[in-house]
């Protein structure tokens, strides 16, 4: 990750989250919190899993926020980054991923019947939606690691697992 050394990078105002969550997110990735440059750089060195329990590298989802606010303002494009246009340009890449797997049937874990060329199309799909959700939730000035932390939370306890083990109804059928 980045050295100390560097002068940390200025949040954009719309990005700056207050909420107790943001806070504590801050102060975990203090250490962390670097230019766009060392961002890039910390991308590239650890673009891959890096143990056998992971499947995604540490990339952090500020790091990517704060590359993609660099691509934006460089191109002088947050003019066009509404939420809503950013909602709808993200809905767009939803379809561009169905599309690869639009009329192929059930396809396995691991896409073992798609081609390395679509496989690698799913991974830059997947990421264009990533990108436009860490840019939405950003907008929205809604903190999104710790939101979906807390939703995960919050649907851990509307479905107990010994409740609803290997069951898949909906919750309101437990109650
Ligand atoms: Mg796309």
């Amino acid at each position: 990750m980045s050295s100390a050394a560097n002068a940390p990078s200025e949040t954009p105002e719309y990005a700056q989250i207050d909420d107790q969550a943001s806070n504590q997110n801050k102060k975990s990735t203090n250490g962390m919190k670097n230019t766009s440059h060392n961002a890039a750089a910390s991308s590239s060195a650890s673009a891959t899993a890096n143990s056998k329990n992971s499947h995604f590298s540490n990339i952090t989802f500020e790091e990517l926020r704060q590359l993609n606010d660099k691509f934006i303002k460089e191109r002088n494009w947050d003019q066009f980054h509404s939420p809503r246009n950013v909602l709808l340009a993200m809905v767009g890449e939803v379809g561009e991923l169905a599309e690869i797997f639009q009329w192929k049937g059930e396809v396995s874990e691991g896409l073992p019947e798609l081609s390395p060329e679509e496989r690698e199309h799913v991974g830059q799909e997947v990421s264009d939606i990533l990108i436009y959700l860490i840019d939405f939730a950003s907008r929205c000035k809604i903190d999104l690691p710790a939101a979906a932390m807390k939703k995960m939370e919050a649907n851990a306890r509307k479905y107990p697992a010994d409740k609803v083990y290997g069951k898949a109804n909906k919750y309101t059928d437990y109650q």
